[in-house]
Protein backbone atom coordinates (compact mmCIF):
# COMPACT_ATOMS: atom_id res chain seq x y z
CA UNK A 1 0.00 0.00 0.00
CA UNK A 2 1.02 3.55 -1.17
CA UNK A 3 1.74 5.74 1.85
CA UNK A 4 2.19 9.15 2.77
CA UNK A 5 6.29 7.55 4.59
CA UNK A 6 5.91 5.36 1.32
CA UNK A 7 6.32 8.13 -0.82
CA UNK A 8 8.90 9.87 1.59
CA UNK A 9 11.25 6.96 1.56
CA UNK A 10 11.21 7.26 -2.23
CA UNK A 11 11.51 10.44 -2.54
CA UNK A 12 14.97 9.78 -1.63
CA UNK A 13 18.37 8.22 -1.60
CA UNK A 14 18.95 5.86 1.17
CA UNK A 15 22.63 6.41 1.35
CA UNK A 16 22.06 9.91 2.24
CA UNK A 17 19.64 8.90 5.46
CA UNK A 18 22.36 9.52 7.76
CA UNK A 19 22.79 11.16 11.22
CA UNK A 20 26.36 12.06 9.85
CA UNK A 21 24.28 13.98 6.85
CA UNK A 22 21.12 15.38 8.56
CA UNK A 23 20.35 18.63 10.85
CA UNK A 24 19.47 16.75 14.03
CA UNK A 25 15.95 16.63 12.18
CA UNK A 26 14.06 14.26 14.94
CA UNK A 27 15.49 16.76 17.42
CA UNK A 28 12.67 19.10 16.51
CA UNK A 29 9.92 16.89 17.76
CA UNK A 30 8.38 16.83 20.77
CA UNK A 31 9.90 14.53 22.87
CA UNK A 32 8.21 12.97 25.68
CA UNK A 33 9.69 11.85 28.82
CA UNK A 34 8.02 8.17 29.41
CA UNK A 35 10.84 6.47 31.53
CA UNK A 36 13.36 7.65 34.00
CA UNK A 37 16.94 8.39 32.00
CA UNK A 38 18.55 10.40 34.35
CA UNK A 39 17.65 13.83 32.00
CA UNK A 40 18.76 16.84 34.13
CA UNK A 41 15.77 18.68 35.38
CA UNK A 42 16.45 21.66 33.72
CA UNK A 43 15.87 20.26 30.76
CA UNK A 44 12.38 19.52 31.42
CA UNK A 45 9.65 20.91 30.62
CA UNK A 46 6.17 19.72 32.96
CA UNK A 47 2.52 20.54 32.03
CA UNK A 48 -0.31 21.34 34.83
CA UNK A 49 -0.95 17.18 34.74
CA UNK A 50 2.73 16.23 35.37
CA UNK A 51 3.22 15.06 31.87
CA UNK A 52 7.24 15.54 31.22
CA UNK A 53 8.53 16.77 27.59
CA UNK A 54 12.45 17.90 26.38
CA UNK A 55 11.95 21.69 26.73
CA UNK A 56 12.78 23.22 23.22
CA UNK A 57 14.25 26.43 22.34
CA UNK A 58 12.34 29.37 19.96
CA UNK A 59 14.80 27.99 17.13
CA UNK A 60 12.82 24.77 17.47
CA UNK A 61 15.14 22.02 18.58
CA UNK A 62 15.69 20.37 22.11
CA UNK A 63 17.34 22.61 24.23
CA UNK A 64 20.03 19.92 24.58
CA UNK A 65 21.41 19.71 20.96
CA UNK A 66 24.50 21.42 20.44
CA UNK A 67 23.83 24.02 17.85
CA UNK A 68 27.07 24.05 16.41
CA UNK A 69 27.68 19.70 15.94
CA UNK A 70 24.09 19.15 16.10
CA UNK A 71 24.46 16.23 18.33
CA UNK A 72 23.18 15.41 21.90
CA UNK A 73 24.91 17.06 24.78
CA UNK A 74 23.15 14.20 27.39
CA UNK A 75 23.75 11.43 24.93
CA UNK A 76 24.21 8.91 28.00
CA UNK A 77 21.36 10.30 29.41
CA UNK A 78 18.56 10.87 26.59
CA UNK A 79 14.96 9.72 26.87
CA UNK A 80 14.06 6.33 25.66
CA UNK A 81 12.25 7.94 22.72
CA UNK A 82 15.74 9.27 21.18
CA UNK A 83 17.12 5.89 21.94
CA UNK A 84 14.02 3.77 20.09
CA UNK A 85 14.18 6.35 17.16
CA UNK A 86 15.81 4.61 14.71
CA UNK A 87 17.97 5.61 11.48
CA UNK A 88 16.46 5.00 8.43
CA UNK A 89 12.60 4.39 9.79
CA UNK A 90 9.79 5.85 7.96
CA UNK A 91 9.25 8.25 11.02
CA UNK A 92 13.79 9.15 10.13
CA UNK A 93 13.00 9.67 6.31
CA UNK A 94 10.11 12.22 7.40
CA UNK A 95 11.73 14.37 9.38
CA UNK A 96 14.99 14.12 7.54
CA UNK A 97 13.15 15.33 4.46
CA UNK A 98 11.50 17.84 6.40
CA UNK A 99 14.12 19.65 7.74
CA UNK A 100 17.12 19.15 4.98
CA UNK A 101 15.50 19.30 1.55
S1 LIG B 1 15.98 12.37 11.54
FE1 LIG B 1 16.95 10.38 11.16
S2 LIG B 1 18.89 10.87 10.12
FE2 LIG B 1 18.16 12.74 11.15
S3 LIG B 1 19.20 12.74 13.16
FE3 LIG B 1 17.16 11.77 13.40
S4 LIG B 1 17.53 9.57 13.16
FE4 LIG B 1 19.33 10.65 12.33
S1 LIG C 1 17.56 14.57 24.22
FE1 LIG C 1 19.21 14.48 22.74
S2 LIG C 1 18.58 12.97 21.18
FE2 LIG C 1 16.76 13.56 22.38
S3 LIG C 1 15.79 15.22 21.22
FE3 LIG C 1 17.15 16.16 22.73
S4 LIG C 1 19.11 16.45 21.68
FE4 LIG C 1 17.89 15.00 20.48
Amino acid sequence: MLTAETIAVTNIDNSELTCAKCNAACCQLEVMLITDTGVPEQYIDRDQWGGETMKKLDDGWCICVDRETKLCTIYENRPWVCRIFEMGSYECSDEFIAVNQ
